[in-house]
């Protein structure tokens, strides 16, 4: 049963463009999994959507979802289009019309979407009206990752980078590592890395080097992050005309400082059996903001060296941990403190990475096999206490 997505739907759908014409797109919406809970998972807007990637990331969902304890299955959907050669007035449209067509699966008590890849709060914002346009009345828990101003939580868009950080924080402590005397490289420097580099540094860390699109920024005494974040623009891209005291490097040598922890942050595959090689061996821990960017080939390398390796599903569930908590307020039209919020993300980032640890430790597997073991298992003890029907 768990192979196998539980319903996917393609849709095939108009829509007007500015230059009068009518456009046809392709989007697709997946539930994996509704075992535990509605599903929840982000909308990608992407010339490489194909259904089979959005299966795997409705997967992906159902079992990140799990091994953080929230009452949710896994989802995920996407449009085959080009965002950035769309105005705005046609991205309005192709989400409000998409939105319309996936409307039969989504509802806030049975498929719960959010951003992903090109899709922002923005595009949340037309889901949601678009959805409460047709109830007749406003339906804010329809989606997450909405603006403040209409249900939005606060903490959201630095939940998944403090997520990062609080997990490397519990390595360091299970590593008997000081985190004042560690050393760290971000690879990204967007939504994830750049406020995993921020709460790391906020932990006494020295981050020596961040990296974008366009390479990296390395200062062997320390980054200052609030800065480099006051220059950077909301692609992630960091304005290399205002750099203080740092020095510019190629691209590909995040993966090869002498530090102690590695944040992959960026894109996936990007830790393969080539590059894992190049990994100083002064690097203890690798936290993975990102989804999938360590390739079963370099997981053997990571082993053999011996790196503490803080898997996906269990480094970057901080995001929708928070959409979980945006998700609860929504429902009751009653909206927390940003205190509350980080409080109660840190208490379950905590008991999550304890739980993976403790299973890894029984069991003697690695912290990504372990948090398989326990995602999955929790997904398997729901299925078989529901039984089959009829
Ligand atoms: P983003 O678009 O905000 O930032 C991406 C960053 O990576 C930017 O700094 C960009 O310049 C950089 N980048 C892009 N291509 C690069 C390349 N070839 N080499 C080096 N750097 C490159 O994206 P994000 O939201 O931070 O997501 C990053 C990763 O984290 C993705 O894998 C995403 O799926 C995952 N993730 C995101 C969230 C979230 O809440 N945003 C939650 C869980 C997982």
């Amino acid at each position: 049963m768990l192979r196998l997505p539980k319903r996917e739907l393609t849709v095939n759908f108009p829509v007007h463009m500015d230059d009068g014409s009518v456009r046809m797109f392709t989007g697709y919406r997946v539930h994996h999994s509704t075992v535990r809970g509605p599903t929840k998972g982000g909308i990608r807007y992407h010339p490489d959507v194909t259904l089979d990637e959005v299966r795997a990331l409705a997967m992906w969902m159902t079992w990140k979802c799990a091994v953080v304890g929230l009452p949710f299955g896994g989802a995920k959907g996407g449009v085959v289009c080009k965002p950035e050669e769309m105005s705005m007035n046609e991205l309005e449209n192709l989400t409000r019309r998409y939105a319309t067509e996936i409307a039969v699966l989504m509802s806030p008590e049975g498929d719960i979407p959010a951003p992903d890849v090109n899709t922002n709060p923005q595009v949340m914002a037309w889901i949601m009206d678009t959805y409460s346009m047709h109830k007749g009345y406003s339906v804010p828990a329809v989606v997450t990752g909405k603006p403040i101003s209409i249900g939005g939580s606060l903490g959201r868009r630095d939940a998944t980078g403090r997520g990062v950080a609080i997990c490397t924080r519990e390595a360091l402590k299970y590593l008997k590592m000081d985190p004042k005397a560690c050393r760290a490289a971000v690879q990204g420097f967007g939504n994830v890395g750049g406020s995993a580099a921020l709460n790391l540094s906020r932990l006494g860390m020295k981050v020596v080097l961040v990296s974008d699109i366009k390479g990296c920024i390395f200062n062997p005494a320390g980054l200052d992050i609030p800065y480099l974040q006051s220059i950077t623009d909301r692609f992630g891209v960091v304005d290399r005309s205002r750099l203080r005291g740092a020095e510019e490097l190629p691209g590909s040598s995040w993966i090869e400082q002498k530090v102690d922890i590695l944040v992959p942050a960026a894109l996936e595959g990007q830790v393969t059996g080539e590059t894992a090689t190049r990994i100083k061996d002064t690097v203890k821990i690798l936290a993975e903001g990102a989804n999938g960017p360590t390739t079963p080939e370099a997981d053997v390398i990571l082993n053999d060296k011996g790196i503490f390796v803080i898997p996906d599903i269990l480094c970057n569930a901080g995001g929708v941990t928070v959409s979980y908590f945006e998700w609860v307020q929504g429902l009751q039209f009653f909206f927390w403190s940003e205190e509350e919020i980080n409080k109660r993300l840190e208490e379950i980032m905590v008991r999550s990475f304890n739980d993976v640890l403790g299973i890894s430790q029984e069991k003697n597997v690695d912290m990504r096999v372990a948090a398989y073991i326990l995602a999955i298992s929790r997904v398997a003890e729901a299925t078989m206490t529901r039984g089959i029907y009829p």
